[in-house]
């Protein structure tokens, strides 16, 4: 069975956000292989989440959860007559809370944006790969110290370095956190 594609997580299965394990989705009650494996946010806590039930927002809906944090992503602020002044349009904002998986990080994940849209999260980034993307990330490494930069690493010890691309333009974004 091919499994559902995530657009703006165009790397989900290759990541550490699904794990295999046979279970019934609590959503779904479909015999899955594969669990969800990092946050969603909801008041009831499902057992088991299947890729089927993220990718069609069931999930979302049926537990009224979010697996990014709206107020994560990048220019959304809580103050409702900045939030309704933001560039993007609502239902890009819905795809990242509720139809896309999130990713492990210390804090509380962000999602990037650019050119007025949600990014795609490429993945866990390092040092050496920030490096040869430097000059496209000068915007966000800019001011960061070199030994923080050096820190950075794909297992987020100490330094996790989370690496975003536009899904307009193409311009690699990065966003970091450590505990
Ligand atoms: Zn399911
Ligand atoms: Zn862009």
């Amino acid at each position: 069975m091919n499994l559902p594609k995530f657009r703006l997580s165009p790397n989900a299965y290759a990541l550490d956000l699904f794990v295999a394990e046979s279970g019934i989705c609590s959503c779904c009650g479909q015999a899955r292989e594969l669990k969800y494996n990092s946050s969603f946010y909801s008041l009831e806590t499902p057992d088991y989440l299947c890729p089927w039930c993220i990718a069609d927002g069931s999930a979302a809906q049926r537990y009224e959860g979010e697996f990014n944090d709206y107020l994560g992503i990048e220019g959304v602020s809580s103050d409702l007559a900045e939030s309704d002044s933001i560039a993007i349009e609502r239902e890009l904002l819905q795809e990242v809370c509720s139809r896309t998986p999130s990713y492990h990080s210390w804090q509380q994940e962000q999602w990037l944006v650019h050119c007025n849209q949600p990014c795609a999260f490429v993945g866990y980034t390092d040092y050496a790969e920030i490096q040869t993307l430097q000059a496209e990330l000068q915007g966000d490494i800019a001011g960061m110290p070199e030994r923080y930069l050096q820190a950075i690493s794909k297992t987020g010890d100490p330094v996790g370095g989370y690496l975003f691309r536009c899904m307009e333009c193409g311009r690699h974004r990065l966003h970091t956190d450590c505990t």
